[in-house]
């Protein structure tokens, strides 16, 4: 239901925890978020209230790059297995999902017919198949774009790459989806209110884009492929 997300110096865990609180009123029932520093991507995740997530978040992980998530259950029941984010089979992608992939069964019949899948999410299929595609030799944003490409639903999409903390990969078809501009810093967010706590400078992604997020920059691409450059705009406080 909801997507934050941070890469810069600074430690995320608690911007990530501060976003998924102000997304709390549009309800969920899990969450969780996911913690990059070079040596693994960490995942805590719980069914539940954030306060729960927050007493199983290791407070000693120092990671400057995650993501988080809360969820309102499409495919699958409310549980901590269920609960965003996602990793692929070997580990190396972590992903979180709003929305609902309406084409995730044949996909996974078509492409991952060995793959014993974890959870009961239509999530989980993008996370195996980018990983499957990565594993076919393709670089990660092909791979990415690749999957995107046959996706059928709506999608806002934030994904990590355990060998490469410099980058979180974002995407989104149908649900809303942000990029947030800072100084040596940048976010992703659902809904501006989420990370306005860190900046108030917002980038609209549209439909069928991918962004490259790093701590420096941003860089907006069509799936086809063509650069997009686009604007920041400020974004008010509500009363
Ligand atoms: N369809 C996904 C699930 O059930 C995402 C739901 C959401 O948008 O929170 O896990």
């Amino acid at each position: 239901c909801g997507i934050v997300g941070y890469i810069g110096s600074n430690d995320a865990k608690e911007i990530l925890l501060k976003g998924l609180e102000k997304l709390e009123y549009r309800g969920y029932d899990s969450a969780g978020i996911a913690v990059s520093n070079g040596e693994g991507v960490h995942v805590f995740k719980e069914k539940g209230r954030i306060a729960d997530l927050r007493k199983i978040v290791d407070g000693e992980v120092f990671a400057p790059t995650g993501i988080g998530h809360t969820r309102w259950a499409t495919h699958g029941v409310p549980s901590r297995v269920n609960a965003h984010p996602h990793k692929s089979a070997s580990g190396r992608f972590t992903i979180v999902h709003n929305g609902v992939i309406e084409n995730y069964d044949l996909l996974k019949k078509e492409y991952l017919p060995n793959e014993e899948l974890k959870s009961d999410t239509d999530t989980e299929v993008v996370v195996q198949l980018i990983e499957h595609f990565v594993e076919t030799g393709l670089d990660i944003k092909v791979a990415f774009v690749q999957t995107l490409k046959l996706l059928k639903g709506s999608y806002a999409i934030a994904l990590l790459d355990d060998q490469n903390k410099e980058v979180i990969y974002v995407a989104k078809n149908k649900s809303p989806l942000l990029v947030g501009l800072g100084d040596s810093f940048n976010v992703v967010a659902s809904d501006a209110m989420a990370m306005l706590q860190v900046t108030d400078q917002y980038v609209e992604l549209v439909d069928k884009e991918i962004v490259i997020v790093k701590k420096d920059g941003i860089s907006i691409e069509t799936l086809d492929g063509k650069v997009i450059s686009r604007e920041a705009y400020t974004a008010e406080l509500d009363a």
